[in-house]
């Protein structure tokens, strides 16, 4: 029987909003994905705290805004530090509220947050001169907007926070970060650690479920608002923030097609498919969800991958020997197992996994499913499933599987894998999707910058794009 450790009910119970710690009446329980039952609880912040907490921000503006970016640098530097310190706790709290394997948990969040931090500090934005003659000067230069608000999803808790905490206050604004209300833990942790390196109101964590989300959108006191999350909830901010003409960011959903060609070396890219594709459980926005196989290599690949699958053990994060977890909430977890219904109603052929969970089974978790060759209409093929489902659909004809691949309401990436590269990258050129991988999948960079086409998102994260994106681009004109 799998059990979990007591966690102290009162560690994360207050808020920190300016210089004071604040005990909210309401709280939201943590659940440990992994047995379905809650741990602990956090904090639910009420519309007075978010108050206070653009109120401090506001104040910490002026000043943070003035700094040296070397001095924001290195304080941005100094939490990285204390991040990097705190790796293990950070790691076990992101197993506990989150499920995913302690070991991707410390590398794939923690360690890859740590450097984050880092690389987006030693970003720059630098002034340009853009017209020098004896009577006239133009120079060009960016301001930070002030208080941003960041909204981020349960399924990369630590990371998709940083990937936009870093710009937002390299760039001299102040921030207030809202997680998810399924995976709080991490981000208060965050909070904790900043706390003696950025001035008080520099960066405020508020906890809360969805309501507060919409609250930050809603209020006037905040200059813009960088979400991730699902499509349908960045309508309703983009449409929230329509109203103060709000600048957004917003990262949505994806449904990532792969396509595979005959000539690829299937020996190398089973790993990096079964991983873009079951990673994290299937729970990212750049996962592989549907995998284009050519013909000639169909049943060679397919039976590859489910040999491979195989071999993946699935199970409770906080034990070493498994390299799979569970979905993150029992939301998600109904979701998914919907879709495995579907399937089986529709009578599609499953080549793995696809059995429901047994009824006693404690914990989200649903076994790796590979779907064989469903029809392409089918909500396994046409949904972002956000889950271990994949389906593996046949080609044979070049044109028509691109016109498959493209036929998305989303465009947030895409994958090629073949030997004959300069064919792959004519292949890219034709995919609607704001990144195309070849021969790899999920590769991302702080100078490589990242955002979805169509329904997939609106504007960039990283790379001078992604930072010019937390300021005002200001002209100065001087006649003389
Ligand atoms: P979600 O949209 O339900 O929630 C995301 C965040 O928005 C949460 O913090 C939530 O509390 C908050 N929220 C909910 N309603 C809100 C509202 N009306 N106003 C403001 N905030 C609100 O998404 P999710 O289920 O947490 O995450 C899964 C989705 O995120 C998937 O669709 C996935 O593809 C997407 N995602 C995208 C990226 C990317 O970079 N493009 C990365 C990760 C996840």
């Amino acid at each position: 029987m799998q059990t979990h450790r007591p966690f102290p009910e009162d560690r994360f119970s207050t808020l920190r909003i300016g210089n004071a710690r604040i005990r909210t009446t309401r709280s939201l329980p943590v659940v440990n994905p992994a047995f379905g039952t809650a741990f602990t609880s956090v904090p639910h912040a009420a519309p007075e705290h978010l108050e206070g907490a653009v109120a401090a921000a506001q104040d910490a503006f002026a000043q943070w805004r003035a700094l040296p970016w070397a001095e924001r640098q290195s304080r941005i530097e100094a939490l990285a530090d204390r991040m990097a310190q705190a790796r293990e706790e950070l790691a076990e709290l992101m197993t506990l509220e989150q499920g995913k394997p302690r070991h991707s948990a410390a590398i794939g969040e923690v360690d890859y947050a740590v450097d984050w931090l880092r690389g987006i500090a030693r970003q720059r934005l630098n002034a340009k001169v853009l017209e020098d003659k004896p009577h006239h000067h133009v120079e060009q230069s960016y301001v930070p907007l002030g208080v941003v608000g960041l909204i981020v999803p349960w399924n990369f808790p630590l990371c998709l926070a940083i990937w936009k905490l870093a710009p937002a206050l390299i760039t001299g604004n102040t921030v207030i970060l809202k997680p998810s209300p399924y995976t709080p833990l991490t981000a208060l942790r965050l909070a904790e650690l900043a706390e003696d390196v950025l001035p008080p109101g520099v960066f405020t964590v508020l906890t809360g479920d969805d309501m507060l989300g919409q609250w930050m959108v809603d209020h006037p006191g905040i200059a813009k608002i960088s979400f991730t999350g699902s499509s349908a909830t960045g309508r309703k901010v983009m449409a929230g923030a329509a109203a103060h003409l709000k600048r957004v960011t917003l990262e949505l959903g994806g449904n990532d097609p792969a396509i595979v060609l005959p000539d690829a070396d299937l020996d190398a890219c089973v790993p990096p498919l079964f991983w873009g594709a079951f990673g994290n459980s299937g729970q990212w926005c750049v996962g592989i969800k549907r995998l284009y196989v050519h013909d000639d290599i169909y049943p060679q690949l397919r039976d590859a991958l489910i040999a491979y699958a195989r071999s993946i053990p699935m199970g409770d994060g906080m034990d070493p020997a498994n390299l799979l977890g569970p979905l993150q909430n029992a939301r998600q977890y109904a979701k998914v197992l919907d879709l495995l219904d579907d399937c089986n109603r529709q009578g599609l052929r499953i080549a793995h996994g696809g059995a429901h969970p047994a009824p006693d089974r404690q914990g989200y978790f649903v076994p790796v499913t590979l779907v064989d060759n469903p029809p392409d209409d089918s909500r396994v093929v046409t949904e972002e499933a956000f889950g271990p489902i994949l389906p593996i659909l046949r080609y044979r004809d070049i044109d028509d599987v691109v016109r498959r691949a493209n036929d998305t309401g989303y465009g947030l990436g895409a994958s090629i894998w073949s030997r004959d590269t300069a064919l792959a990258q004519t292949l890219a050129d034709r995919l609607e999707a704001g990144t195309v991988w070849i021969n790899e999948v999920y590769v991302h960079g702080v100078d490589f910058p990242f955002g979805g086409h169509k329904l997939s998102g609106l504007g960039l994260e990283h790379g001078a794009e992604g930072l010019a994106a937390y300021t005002n681009l200001k002209i100065r004109m001087t006649a003389r």
